[in-house]
């Protein structure tokens, strides 16, 4: 990963003998720098992050903080970065969220236990679990993914690991299909319209670029993703609901189309400081509207609703600061 900005902040005040030192790169003085992990470049996660540092480093001579927002392999990549200090800030679906707290589902989660310094900042846009088949696959429901060429997506995105969750439900193995693909989102598109898959898979806000690729680029459907595995997933755990793919929204697929999704989320480590965790949500908050902006996905986004829903991990003190300032909380 081309990650290995780690938050440094180096407060040099001979005045007063002063000196903090966080992380271990070195900044100039007064000046922390605040790496945010996202995912694939045609993604909604890096639209996230890009959108972000816009807003802080607008104000970086007023805080002293400095945003990037690489590209990642996703949501248990970031999760796992941050756990170790590679990264300060990461976009991740709610249910990784939920599954590093407590140590659970992902192999990475289970070998490191309970990630108990997981903090939450907010919740973003909410992710649909997208199927989309060449329209000549044959492909017409869920079920029919088996004995197909399917793209898992890489290790570490969290859509593979959601993957992972519905094929230990239905008692499905990679062995399943007659090819299980690794490839990255940003890679998927081209490979199924270049006929080298049938099906692709994402986790992803509405538009996206990963879908309008796609879709754009030959014949396609969005296939639904229900059926009772698919409820009991709902029924146990808060942080999967149903969802709908509006339609319209993609060209060849004019209907609504029915899955079941969860909430992107914005999550940190309890060791970042409380003034940057601070100053990172009232940079988001205080410019709310230019933010939605950035995004359709983000368009109906209420800020009252994004502290709240979709978060298993606790709120970061310095985002409680300002929650509590805005009268939120
Ligand atoms: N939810 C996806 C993941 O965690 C990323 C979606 C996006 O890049 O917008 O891998």
């Amino acid at each position: 990963m081309s990650v290995k900005n780690k938050l440094s902040k180096v407060i040099l005040s001979t005045a007063i003998g002063f000196a903090t030192t966080m992380g271990s790169s070195v900044a100039s003085a007064d000046q922390s720098y605040v790496t945010i992990g996202t995912g694939g470049q045609t993604g909604v996660y890096y639209v996230v992050g890009q959108s972000m540092c816009r807003l802080i480093n607008r104000a970086t001579d007023d805080h002293g903080i400095k945003c990037t927002a690489p590209s990642t392999g996703g949501s248990v990549a970031n999760i796992n970065a941050i756990r170790q200090g590679q990264l300060d800030l990461g976009v991740a679906q709610s249910d990784w969220q939920y599954y590093a707290l407590n140590g659970t589902k992902h192999e990475s989660f289970i070998q490191q236990g309970k990630f108990e310094d997981l903090r939450a900042l907010f919740s973003i846009h909410s992710e649909p679990f997208t199927v989309v088949a060449r329209a000549d696959s044959g492909v017409k429901t869920f079920d029919d993914l088996a004995g197909k060429r399917v793209n898992l997506n890489n290790p570490g995105s969290g859509t593979r690991g959601t993957m992972e969750v519905i094929m230990a439900e239905k008692g499905w193995t990679r062995d399943s299909f007659k090819l299980a693909a690794e490839l990255k989102s940003s890679e998927q598109s081209q490979a199924l319209c270049d006929n080298k898959l049938d099906v692709i898979l994402s986790n992803v806000g509405h538009p996206s670029g990963i879908i309008k690729e796609a879709t754009t680029s030959c014949d396609t459907k969005i296939i639904p993703v229900t059926g009772p595995e698919i409820d009991k997933l709902i029924a146990e755990n808060d942080f999967y609901a149903s969802a709908v793919i509006k339609g319209g929204l993609y060209k060849g697929n004019d209907t609504d189309v029915d899955t079941f999704g969860n909430a992107a989320t914005m999550v940190t480590s309890s060791k970042v400081d409380a003034d940057t965790a601070y100053q990172i949500v009232k940079s988001v908050f205080d410019n709310f509207e230019r933010f939605k902006r950035l995004h359709p996905a983000f368009a109906n986004l209420d800020p009252r609703k994004m502290i709240s829903d979709g978060l298993s991990a606790p709120l970061h003190e310095g985002a409680v600061r300002y929650y509590k300032e805005k009268g939120w909380m």
